[in-house]
């Protein structure tokens, strides 16, 4: 049985956890060939060779300056051209990379080579060169045919090398190598394109700082202030029309850029893909839940379009519609457009939360996180998280708040040990209330929260 294993290697030289996750499910298959197959810079070999030293066979770079500034799909391209030359029984991706983090460019790969696609699994039961059967996170357990494109949760973590392992060789491909039609690579065939970027504003709130025994108070007194419902997505003055929503959950979005607005229920891409080449829409929004996220991959990628992931907010001239996201690791927010259309989109809306108050702690708090939770538990809240501490597995992915996790909306929002990094914010900025805790004065968070305390916390008190 031959496995390709897609891999990416972070910023910092790290591999997300859930890529961690498919190489070692990988490798814990008896008899399996394993490859490893990766994009990016000529120095990637090197963390690919040494890599290798863990039991893949060998890995293949596709390093050519033609793939530079690939999006989502010319990134799919690419890779699937590989795949098909290398033609495994299955390929094993991540959920998601360190850095794109789009959680897209499994399905768009899938859906280019023709396999079958398992997303969001969680173990693997039974896999023979015929099928694979697993226990998925969603539908519990399921089996696919092969050949198959599998995207692995955070199960497991990556083994050690052994002193006397050996490293296999990488080899590095070029566009020439693997067939490509470069006008379909990297920036070139990316129909996605960045056009502004600029300081994330919204959202900034002027914040009281108080001092530490003022906070039981303070979270009273504004559980009990009753506030005008305020308007949360921002309303482009031009409109645009025929905007299709897969769902309703990306109603909101929608309405901020358009009043000609029609809901898809079908879950079937074959289905959209049809209608859209039909119908033509302008637009088509889909929520950031992983089954629309899976669609919305394959549906791209089918009709070739430009897909932006995880837009936060979008707007219009009357004619262009754009997304807005942030860029760079978070350090600006950009402006998108689509070179294709209909422009295609993954937005994050909001999930109801049960809670009034969700207490969510960061890196900042994890030296004391009993303390936190029992806090939470004496105000009656929520518990929510930051990236970092999910990352750490110091709590579930379920928990975590942010670009790439849940966005939130409670009635008050504290923010533990938290620093305030933009994509944190995509999760929790339309809180009504958000109250910071931070040993920092200066911590970003602080200017996004109506109230301050600079503590420790550790001097919390329950
Ligand atoms: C593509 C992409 C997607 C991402 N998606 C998300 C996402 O969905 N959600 C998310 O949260 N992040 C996300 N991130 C990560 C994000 O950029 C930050 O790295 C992360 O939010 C930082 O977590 P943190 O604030 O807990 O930790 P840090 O940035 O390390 O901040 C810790 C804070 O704790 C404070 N502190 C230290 N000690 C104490 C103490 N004893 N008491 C109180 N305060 C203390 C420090 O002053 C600091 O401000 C994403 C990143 C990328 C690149």
């Amino acid at each position: 049985m031959k496995i390709v294993v897609c891999i990416r290697q972070g910023r910092n030289g790290e591999m997300s956890p859930f890529e961690a996750s498919a190489y070692e499910s990988a490798l814990r298959i008896g008899g399996a060939e394993v490859i490893l197959l990766s994009m990016g810079i000529p120095s990637t070999a090197d963390y690919l060779k040494s890599l290798t030293r863990l039991g893949a066979k060998k890995a293949i770079l596709l390093s050519d300056t033609r793939f530079a500034g690939a999006d989502t799909l010319a990134t799919a391209y690419a890779l699937s051209l590989a795949l098909k030359k290398l033609s495994p029984d299955y390929v094993f991706c991540g959920r998601q990379t360190m850095e794109g983090d789009t959680g897209q460019t499994g399905p768009m790969t899938s859906e280019l080579l023709g396999y079958s696609l398992m997303t969001e699994v969680m173990a693997i039961k039974n896999i023979t060169e015929e099928s694979a059967q697993c226990m998925t996170r969603r539908e519990g357990e399921c089996t696919v045919k092969a050949p198959s494109l599998l995207t692995f949760e955070r199960i497991c973590d990556l083994r050690l090398p052994s002193l006397f392992s050996k490293m296999g060789e990488v080899e590095i491909w070029n566009a020439e190598d693997i067939g490509a039609d470069t006008e379909k690579c990297g920036l070139r065939g990316s129909p996605t394109r960045v056009i502004q970027t600029f300081e994330n504003q919204s959202g900034k709130r002027k914040c009281v700082f108080l001092d530490k025994d003022a906070l039981y108070d303070t979270i009273e007194r504004v559980l009990n202030t009753e506030v005008l419902a305020t308007e949360k997505t921002e309303t482009s003055d031009k409109k645009i029309d025929k905007v299709w929503i897969v769902g309703k959950k990306p109603i909101e979005f929608a309405r901020s850029v358009s009043d000609d607005i029609t809901v898809i229920d079908s879950a079937d891409e074959e289905e959209i893909a049809q209608r859209i080449t039909t119908e033509k829409p302008n637009a088509v929004l889909f929520a950031t839940d992983a089954e629309s996220k899976r669609l919305a991959g394959r549906v791209a990628a089918r009709l070739r379009i430009g897909l932006c992931a995880d837009c936060t907010s979008l707007e219009t001239d009357g004619e262009t519609l754009f997304m807005v996201r942030p860029a760079l690791s978070g350090k600006v927010i950009a402006k998108i457009k689509s070179l294709t259309l209909p422009v295609m989109a993954t937005v994050r809306t909001e999930e109801d939360t049960k809670e009034r108050i969700v207490v969510s702690f960061g890196h900042g708090a994890v030296g004391c996180i009993d303390r936190v939770k029992a806090f939470a538990e004496k105000i009656g809240a929520g518990i929510g998280s930051s990236r970092k501490v999910v990352d750490g597995g110091l709590i579930g992915y379920d928990t975590q708040i942010g670009l790439t996790g849940k966005v939130i909306a409670p009635e008050i929002y504290i923010a533990i040990g938290i620093s305030g990094a933009v994509q944190h914010l995509a999760g929790m900025q339309n809180s009504r209330t958000v109250i910071a805790i931070n040993t920092d004065k200066k911590a970003d968070i602080f200017e996004y929260a109506d109230y301050g305390f600079v503590m420790s916390a550790e001097e919390l008190e329950i």
